[in-house]
């Protein structure tokens, strides 16, 4: 299947260039003192949304993503270069997940860049170990090891409308007419084997539209293409039903709603909810406009509101588009999963430094802290009590329990402070 929406990929930070041991010689200069420069921060590994992509197909064959290491440090306090960092493009909807527990790392669903895998320190030339006990050093630091994680990247596609129905209704066109996007249009069955993705421009706004590939029967078991599309769905706050009013291929418009609306609840009761707006197409070939009543009768039972259109005149389009931009803003936003992975605490993070400040303010710090904190977003409150739960189960409170901290008391980690309640 052409349809790539499941990739596992290895990444690979870049590690920190070496400490250079030097000394400065000059003429006439006897013995100079030691002048070695640190090495470069290695690359991180870096994902970002393309919204322009709507696979994961370039994942399929190339399996390891590493960045740049850094330099090694010079004589003369020359400093090596950083490498540079590498910056992965994926689909708006993508989940990281940490290959060995399954869990959700990130969902990558708005535009801001995520750190999956930090580059590792340089290492300090000898010059930084110059003191006046110590006026020649003959160390410098090696660089420290990016960081490296093998990852499930699972799509599970960003849309405000879906477009569903069965293949051959109109789904694609409907798509090519509304949008820039120029999905495959043929007339044969699943023609659609990815997602096209749609930006559609309107007077209220623009929105993203989604032409989800046929979904036939028996999709919710697993038959045919359905269930792998099903998923995408999942994440549409609206779901434009596209039925073939004109029954061109001896369709029963009532039975082809039922049907895939009886898939959609199989796959998922919440998703069997979703509202709905019902698109009745191929109005150029409907000879008897009474033979859309049956259709006409089960939407208004099922409260969706139902529009004649015809992808191929664009008839109905305009009207549909005008519903559709007045219906969104009043759906909630669509679903985006909070992370559940804690990173573990590694052998070369130290204990955590706690200390108390004059003021009364407890600060830690420690390597995992810090590089658990670069992807948090405080901002937002669910990361917040994700962040909370994890120092929770990391005991951070627990030492601080142990070392005296009481309810009000301030807590300061890397400058974010908070009030500790037990
Ligand atoms: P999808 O499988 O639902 O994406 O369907 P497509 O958009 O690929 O269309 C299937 C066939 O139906 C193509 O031959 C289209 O040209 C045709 N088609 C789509 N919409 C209309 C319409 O409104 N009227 C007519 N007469 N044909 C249409
Ligand atoms: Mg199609």
């Amino acid at each position: 299947m052409a349809f790539i929406d499941k990739a596992r990929i290895t990444v690979q930070a870049g590690n920190g260039g070496n400490g250079a041991v030097a000394f400065h010689r000059e003429k006439y200069v006897a013995a100079g003192g030691p002048d070695g420069g640190d090495g470069g921060k290695g690359g991180s590994v870096v994902l970002r949304v393309d919204a322009n992509l709507s696979t994961l197909m370039d994942f399929r064959y190339r399996k390891k993503y590493v960045a740049e290491n850094g330099a090694d440090g010079q004589g003369g306090r020359k400093s090596g270069r950083d490498g540079a960092d590498l910056l992965i493009r994926v689909p708006r909807g993508t989940l990281v997940r940490d290959a060995e527990s399954g869990q959700i790392m990130k969902d990558l669903s708005d535009d801001a860049p995520w750190t999956l895998c930090r580059g590792g320190r340089g290492g300090w030339g000898n010059a930084h170990f110059a003191t006046p006990t110590r006026q020649a050093p003959r160390f410098a630091k090696s660089g420290l090891p990016g960081e490296s994680h093998e990852v499930i990247l699972e799509l599970k596609l960003l849309a405000d409308v879906g477009l569903i129905g069965f293949p051959n209704v109109g789904k694609s066109t409907l798509l090519s007419v509304v949008s820039k996007a120029r999905p495959k249009i043929a007339n044969y069955h699943f023609t659609t084997l990815s997602p096209n993705l749609g930006v559609v421009e309107t007077d209220g706004g623009g929105f993203v539209m989604a032409d989800i590939p046929g979904l036939i029967e028996g999709a919710s078991e697993g038959v045919g293409l359905g269930h792998d599309f099903l998923r995408h769905v999942d994440r549409c706050r609206l779901l434009v039903h596209v039925i073939d009013a004109a029954g061109s291929e001896g369709r029963d418009p009532v039975a082809d709603f039922e049907a895939i609306n009886a898939e959609l609840s199989r796959y998922s009761p919440a998703l069997a909810t979703r509202p709905q707006i019902i698109a009745a197409n191929k109005a150029d070939l409907l000879q008897d406009a009474s033979a859309l009543d049956a259709l006409r009768a089960k939407a208004q039972e099922c409260g969706f509101p139902l529009y004649l259109i015809s992808a191929a005149t664009h008839q109905g389009v305009r009207e549909l588009l005008r519903e559709i931009t007045r219906t969104l803003p009043t759906l909630p936003p669509v679903t985006v999963y909070e992370p559940e992975y804690v990173p573990p605490v590694q052998d070369a993070d130290a204990e955590p430094v706690i200390q108390r400040r004059d003021d009364g303010a407890w600060t830690v710090e420690s390597a995992w802290l810090e590089r658990f904190m670069g992807n948090i977003n405080f901002a937002d409150y669910e990361s917040r009590m994700y962040f909370d739960r994890a120092l929770r189960e990391a005991g951070l409170f627990d030492r601080l329990e142990a070392l005296g901290i009481a309810d009000g008391d301030t807590v300061s980690l890397y400058g974010f402070e908070f009030e500790y309640w037990k």
